[in-house]
């Protein structure tokens, strides 16, 4: 496929209200292809008043209708519909994507299709949800229902732009919410191609609303919004913070997705060949763009020499190229800005470890953000390149000596997002699998992710859990209502 063609410059408006809206303020910013640094597309800024509009239209649909009354089976087919529109429209969506961020078209490839799989488990899942009778005394009837929570803000970053967007609309559909999504202003696009199938698949004004800008401001309007029930966040831990101060005044629902540090431990016994590309694919997929990229490698020192080498041989084969070549296995970094963020960590990595491999700009590119895969070794866990979250290609390789060190430093970190345990030991895998404080493990692998199981984070990687059931269960509200059987009076006063 050829890649040098110039792009032609799309524009995009804001969708509130089942219509595409230009900015109150007519203000656009650009959107880039990172391996040209080309502008691609211009897409309209949602100013405070552009999220209280698309606010109140969620919540016009929540409250008079016509989604209450929309029945959960068709909300159901609504999701299916939504997922066939995804797959039609694959090939494109993932062109969309790979130029959009730099990924590579065969991981945008597999996202797209992520995502209609997850329109289809949530399709499934709306009309399963059901509440429980209690166990009260028997002069009572006491049941709970289930109920959506309201209007959802769900403001996503821009790794994994259409799959983020999935994991957020397809559950609160699915329970009944309307939603506002913010995608990340460097990759907007993918969801607003995908807003215009909504009102051809049956979603009726309102429903769903996608505004774009920049976090400060977009993203904290629909933050402050009396409006709004719930906030759906995943991104950085320092804006997940910011987040629930902001919500704090009108006490909103508020779930997480945070960062990580995830750790990544070897033991002697693993199985040689599988560890070594375990090792470089848990950090190095998507451009180690990743939240749960295991960029800390924990490797037992009896093969930590040849560990090292090992990795270092391959990484060097990695094959840098555009997003759109096939055989490429990584692309440029999403922005100038995390190049920037990237290379000032490679330049303290050199400080404070060795260099294995890597270390700095991909130089066989005159164009676009193309960092080299690094590999620190010898770094210890309270140098900064092990504790602080860098969201690019780069690994730190730590020795240790045995089971209860590799537990310490796996989980001697601020985050709990994910951990992979390597060895052929059933015992020992899993008590390293009970002992690593995190919300996923990996036995002897690393990074599949599957909807029907559930993805979050322990300590500072955020709360709550999306996907699986767990993922529906975030915009259900619990409602107890007591029926009294008794017909006599009750004889207080
Ligand atoms: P950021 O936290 O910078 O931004 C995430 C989103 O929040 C963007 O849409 C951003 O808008 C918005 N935002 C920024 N500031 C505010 C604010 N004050 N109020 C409301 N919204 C705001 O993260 P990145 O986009 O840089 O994404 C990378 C981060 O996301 C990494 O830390 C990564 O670990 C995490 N992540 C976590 C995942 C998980 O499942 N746990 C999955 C994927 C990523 P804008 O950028 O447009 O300004």
């Amino acid at each position: 496929m050829s890649t040098t063609a110039k792009p032609t410059v799309k524009t995009y408006q804001n969708y509130i209200n089942g219509q595409w809206v230009p900015s109150s303020s007519n203000e656009t910013f650009a959107v880039y292809d990172p391996s040209t640094e080309e502008v691609i597309a211009e897409v309209a800024t949602a100013t405070a008043r552009d999220a209280d509009q698309a606010v109140k239209a969620a919540r016009a649909a929540f409250d008079s209708g016509p989604w209450p009354e929309t029945t959960a089976q068709d909300r159901g087919r609504i999701l299916f519909k939504l997922a066939e529109k995804v797959r039609q429209n694959a090939a494109a969506l993932a062109e969309l994507e790979a130029r959009n961020c730099g990924k590579p078209i065969v991981e945008a490839e597999f996202d797209i299709a992520d995502v209609a799989t997850c329109f289809e488990y949530y399709g499934g899942l709306a009309n399963k949800v059901t509440g429980s009778v209690n166990p009260v005394p028997a002069n009572a009837l006491s049941f709970t229902m289930r109920e959506p929570m309201g209007v959802a803000a769900q403001i996503i970053p821009w790794n994994y732009p259409l799959l983020m967007a999935a994991w957020k609309l397809a559950p609160a559909l699915a329970a009944g919410c309307c939603c506002v999504l913010k995608p990340a202003e460097q990759t907007p696009l993918t969801a607003l191609e995908f807003a215009n199938c909504f009102m051809e698949v049956g979603l009726p004004p309102g429903v769903v609303n996608v505004i774009n800008g920049v976090g400060e401001v977009t993203g904290a309007a629909l933050v402050a919004h009396p409006g709004v029930d719930k906030i759906a966040f995943t991104g950085s831990a320092a804006v997940g913070k910011v987040i629930v101060k902001g919500a704090a005044d009108t006490l909103k629902r508020v779930t997480l997705e945070l960062g990580g540090k995830s750790p990544n431990v070897f033991f002697a016994d693993a199985d040689w060949e599988a560890a070594v590309d375990g090792a470089l694919f848990g950090v190095f997929i998507n451009q180690g763009e990743v939240c749960s990229a295991g960029s800390r490698i924990l490797v037992e020192r009896k093969i930590y020499g040849k560990f090292v080498e090992a990795m270092t041989e391959k990484a060097k084969r990695i094959k840098l190229g555009p997003p759109l070549e096939r055989e490429t296995k990584m692309g440029p970094l999403v922005s100038k800005e995390q190049y920037d963020r990237v290379t000032s960590y490679l330049e303290l990595g050199k400080k404070e470890a060795k260099t294995a491999t890597g270390g700095g700009r991909a130089k066989a590119f005159g164009k676009g953000y193309y960092v080299e895969p690094t590999i620190f070794y010898d770094v210890n866990n309270s140098a900064r390149i092990s504790r602080e979250e860098i969201f690019g290609p780069v690994a730190s390789v730590i020795p240790f000596e045995n089971e209860g060190e590799a537990i310490h430093v796996a989980n001697d970190t601020p985050y709990g997002l994910a951990g992979a345990v390597w060895t052929r030991d059933i015992y020992k895998a899993f008590r390293v699998v009970k002992s690593m404080r995190a919300g996923i493990i990996w036995v002897n692998h690393m990074q599949p992710t599957y909807v029907e199981a559930p993805w979050g984070g322990y300590k500072q990687s955020g709360f709550g859990r999306e996907l699986g059931p767990w993922g529906m269960e975030e915009y259900l509200e619990t409602k107890q209502v007591f029926v009294n059987l008794d017909e006599a009076p009750i004889g207080w006063y």
